[in-house]
């Protein structure tokens, strides 16, 4: 079995809770887009589905959720969304900054080209990352 029994086995520096407040709809947008401007990625916690128990916003660095899926190998801890990114290759300079933020490891260049591999989860920061407007969100086919 997996030696885990509290979160702060595994993120060390857990952030203490503070500042609690009420916020309208337009103020969580704004916060919203400004963490994905951050590169942070955006998940719902259901921890007991159909019930959301947080909307989190956090990169590799600190999270959870990055621990037990890189380092446990918690592959499912994850579910991916239903759109992927897609590159106009007219448009994209191959500039490396969505190869930087992405992080899933899902972009790389092959011929001097911008390419979305299979690890895309569909979260959108390449997309409000990119200085050109060259990623979209698109459905998966
Ligand atoms: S950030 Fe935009 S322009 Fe830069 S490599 Fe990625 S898709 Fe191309
Ligand atoms: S949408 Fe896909 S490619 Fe873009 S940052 Fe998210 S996981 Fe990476």
């Amino acid at each position: 079995m997996y030696p885990i029994r509290y979160h702060s086995d595994i993120v060390e520096n857990i952030p203490k809770i503070s500042n609690v407040k009420n916020v309208d709809s337009e103020e969580i947008a704004e916060l919203l887009k400004s963490k994905e401007v951050e590169g942070k990625i955006h998940t719902i916690w259901t921890f007991k589905t159909p019930y959301i128990g947080a909307i989190c916003n956090c990169d590799h660095t600190g999270c959870l959720l990055f621990h037990l899926k890189n380092r446990y190998k918690f592959a499912d801890i994850i579910l991916k969304g239903h759109e992927i990114a897609q590159i106009d290759h007219e448009i994209c300079i191959v500039c490396g900054k969505c190869i930087k933020i992405c992080q899933f490891n899902a972009i790389t260049v092959v011929d001097k080209k911008t390419i979305i591999n299979n690890n895309c989860y569909g979260c959108g920061v390449c997309r409000t990352n990119c200085p050109m407007e060259a990623i979209q969100l698109l459905p998966k086919t």
